[in-house]
């Protein structure tokens, strides 16, 4: 999967590339991404991104006439009249770039795929366009739904927004999709841009060390049920379906006064995996009840909610 990004702070991301499981997938090449300065694509000689807004008001606006022509240099057309995606040029990248493989057809999303989604269509000579996501405060709600969504494409465009925003035409000729990381307003899009991509990239199949461990987190997807059936040692994340994660402990077992739970340290498996789903039904309960109503509750789970619920 590819990411390219269009911002007016490359920097920022030097780090973000730099450090973790990112650094790793980057190197392994299973992921890749080019940041692509918004000033590359000026002609004045101070390199003007910005305006003054139409209409009046406060702040700038980022000018549309950068983003398009950054957005070209990749191959990416307005919407009417989509092309091929192209190895972009002349712009900076953090990660080398090689000729980018051979997009793999979009895997069914996990959640209802959504309809901007449909862009990424074949253009009919067996190339992909690649989505064009805008971070805006404006847009759908990124969720863990949506990064398995994100996950399935195999190249997508962040643009990160500075000022008051991006010019709207931006957003009506070429993207897909308006993206919001959370109902709070950012300074810029870089945030949100790293925030989608490291959401997204741990969900690409060899990311993580353990294929399933994104499936056994909070909101995974995986089955709910309590495996009775499993022999060995509860996998680290069991079954979070749909729920919020369990609490999790490491040595020392006693820290601050406080004794790690008994069940934890006796090597009884069922009673490990039981202590866990009830956690996770707890603090499900307590800090997201939201997720309840969607989360794949065996008919244990549902007493043991019951129970819960009748303690508080
Ligand atoms: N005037 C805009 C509004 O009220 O929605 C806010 C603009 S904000 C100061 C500048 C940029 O930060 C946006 O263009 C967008 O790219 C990014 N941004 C801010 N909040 C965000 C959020 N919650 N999710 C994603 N991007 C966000």
């Amino acid at each position: 999967m590819r990411f390219e990004i269009v911002t007016i702070f490359p920097g920022f991301f030097t780090s973000i590339f730099e450090n973790g499981i990112l650094r790793r997938a980057l190197a392994e090449g299973l992921v890749e991404a080019a940041v692509h300065d918004l000033r590359a694509f000026t002609h004045d000689r101070h390199r003007t991104v910005d305006d003054r807004p139409f209409g009046g008001g406060e702040g700038m606006v980022l000018k549309a006439q950068p983003i398009a022509e950054a957005l070209e240099s990749l191959g990416i057309a307005q919407k009417a009249n989509t092309v091929a995606p192209a190895v972009s040029q002349g712009t900076t990248s953090v990660v080398p770039k090689d000729q980018l493989k051979e997009d793999r057809a979009l895997a069914p999303a996990e959640s209802p795929a959504p309809k901007e989604s449909d862009s990424s269509a074949s253009d009919g000579i067996g190339c992909l366009r690649p989505t064009v996501i805008l971070l805006s405060a404006q847009g759908r709600p990124f969720t863990q739904a949506f990064a398995r969504h994100i996950a399935s494409l195999s190249h997508v465009v962040l643009i990160c927004g500075r000022y008051e925003g991006v010019d709207e035409r931006i957003n009506e000729l070429y993207c897909d999709m308006e993206l919001s990381i959370g109902d709070y307003v950012l300074s810029g899009g870089e945030l949100a841009a790293a925030v989608v991509i490291d959401a997204t990239m741990r969900l690409i199949p060899g990311v993580l060390g353990n294929e399933a461990s994104g499936e056994f987190e909070s909101f995974g997807s995986a089955d709910a049920e309590i495996a009775t059936d499993v022999d060995g040692v509860p996998r680290s994340q069991h079954g979070a379906g749909g729920l919020l994660d369990y609490p999790h402990y490491t040595r020392p077992a006693e820290f601050g006064g406080l004794k790690v739970p008994e069940v934890l340290l006796n090597g009884d498996h069922l009673g490990i995996r039981r202590w866990r789903r009830e956690q996770q039904l707890k603090k499900t309960l307590k800090n997201r009840p939201d997720l309840l109503e969607n989360a794949a509750l065996s008919k244990e789970d549902e007493k043991l909610l019951e129970v819960i619920r009748q303690k508080n």
